[in-house]
């Protein structure tokens, strides 16, 4: 990998503590792995407590001195970390590749995503306006101030190793808060390759930290009891976020969810079809179908079931499967071999109550964690797809009948994060929109993700938006000041 990167340097193996890099108070490592060949690209430090702890007061320390700076020259710290992002795509890209699997040209994509959240918070945090309110009495003057929340905490998962962390520590740091993310232990790379990139951007030392760690309860107890975080954002299943949501009331900290989706995807009769099969495409097979927003359920009217079956299937069969660093290809492996277990449990399951599959099904002649790119047909609300995350490239086609039924079957789960729908009758596309429970939803799309607009879900999907003029609301305190004069 080192010899494929224009700056070698970008490929660290110490973590970066309190503005040091660092190996394990005990020595101790773990390895990274490259999905697409399975073997090890490198050991980085596995860190505990104590290395976050210093993690956390380094934060504290730095933010001090951080947060007292003019908003406008943190911006231009944090645009000139933009910038080195972006004139360094190319070899963030390939890293993230290999250590966690998709095509480079989904990574680069990735890189500029990423990067866009540290370009939009840079600049929104000249706009934290405070407020004035007319005084309740004659004597009395009433401002509300907006500050940073404290140190702030980041947990993340493996299927967006660069974006998930820049949307958190993007709006905490333009708002002065210290920010201490701890990767996942599958793409530990991308995280410290954007440490190298922050300490040349000038960010101070401290200020941003990246604990490397194959401990993630550990970390997370840490993160969660430490009195001087204010402020843990968390990506991953709804799982976990529940335990770190019942951790974090024990100091009553803020918490930001961004947790599972089971994203419904409705096509109604009245679609352009060609459109919706693209869009299809893109919302269920981008990332391999590892992304929180993935369709997770196609519904399709009766009335196009059988040609949207086809055309999709024909689409699938276009997709290139292979090693992500190969020219040409548009689907990666599996992150790891339980991936691939749940796809097949999946797949199995809907075959043993009367589903059919069109196309894959199977693993990939590839063999490792690769698998075929698939369509079942006949698949109703009772199988296990309907009420659980797949996260891999497996595309079930329901049936259903009326709008209504439509709506009921896509809100008939716990999770709210991102809904689809195709359908051209302006009555029915105003109807479903507000209709479905989901913090997000396209409409005639299937790609939503940008740094303009507020993600997040509802229900159990999670709490708090990320992007958008909101995004930094999570990272701030409001203050009301009553003055007598
Ligand atoms: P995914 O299936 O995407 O890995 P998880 O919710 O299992 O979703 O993991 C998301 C992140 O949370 C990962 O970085 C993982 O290491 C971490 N994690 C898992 N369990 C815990 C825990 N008990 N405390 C803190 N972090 C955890």
């Amino acid at each position: 990998l080192r010899a494929m990167l224009k700056d070698p340097s970008l490929l660290v193996t110490d973590a970066y503590v309190a503005g040091a890099w660092v190996q394990a108070d005990d020595g101790a490592t773990f390895e990274v792995r490259n999905p697409a060949r399975g073997d090890v690209i490198c050991t980085v430090p596995d860190l505990g407590r104590a290395e976050a702890a210093r993690a956390i007061a380094a934060a504290e320390e730095a933010q001090r001195v951080w947060s007292a700076r003019t908003a406008k020259d943190r911006a231009n710290t944090l645009r000139a970390w933009y910038n080195l992002m972006m004139e360094n795509q190319d070899d963030l890209a390939r890293i993230l590749t290999a250590e966690m699997g998709k095509p480079l040209a989904e990574a680069k994509g990735e890189i500029a995503y990423g990067a866009s959240f540290i370009e939009w918070f840079a600049e929104e945090a000249k706009r934290v306006y405070g407020e004035t309110i007319p005084g309740h009495m004659p004597d009395k003057r009433i401002t509300v101030i907006r500050q940073p929340i404290g140190v702030a905490a980041s947990i993340t998962p493996w299927n967006f190793p660069n974006a998930m962390i820049t949307r958190k520590c993007g709006p905490a740091l333009a708002a002065g808060c210290g920010f201490v993310a701890r990767p996942a232990s599958e793409t530990p790379l991308s995280a410290l390759a954007i440490a190298v990139l922050a300490e040349r951007a000038g960010l101070p030392k401290g200020i941003f930290s990246v604990i490397t760690s194959n401990r993630a309860s550990d970390i997370g107890k840490e993160f969660c009891e430490n009195p001087i975080v204010r402020k843990l954002s968390f990506t991953g299943s709804t799982e976990v976020g529940r335990i770190l949501l019942r951790q974090a009331a024990d100091q009553v900290m803020k918490c930001s969810m961004e947790l599972g989706g089971n994203a419904p995807f409705i096509v109604f009769d009245d679609a352009d079809l060609d459109e919706a099969v693209k869009g299809a495409m893109a919302s269920k097979f981008r990332n391999n179908g590892q992304t929180c927003v993935c369709a997770n359920r196609i519904y399709v009217q009766t009335g196009v079931y059988d040609a949207f079956a086809e055309k999709l299937a024909a689409a699938v069969d276009k997709l290139r499967v292979g090693d992500g660093l190969s020219d040409g290809v548009d689907a990666g492996p599996l992150i790891n071999e339980d991936a691939v277990g749940k796809v097949e449990e999946h797949i199995r399951d809907v075959l043993d109550h009367g589903g059919q599959v069109v196309t894959g099904g199977k693993r990939h002649e590839l063999g490792g964690t690769f698998f075929q790119p698939t369509v079942v047909t006949g698949v109703t609300q009772s199988m296990r797809v309907a009420h659980e995350e797949t996260f891999g490239p497996l595309a079930p086609l329901f049936p259903f009948e009326t709008e209504a039924e439509a709506i009921r079957l896509a809100n008939d789960t716990i999770f709210g994060l991102a809904a689809y729908f195709y359908a051209r009758d302006i009555g029915r596309v105003t109807r479903v929109q507000e209709g479905l429970e989901y913090g997000i939803v396209g409409v005639n799309t299937g790609i939503i993700s940008t740094e303009v607009a507020p993600f997040g879900g509802v229900k159990q999907s999670g709490l708090g938006r990320e992007g958008s003029r909101h995004g930094i609301e999570d990272y701030l305190e409001m203050k009301y000041i009553c003055t007598s004069i």
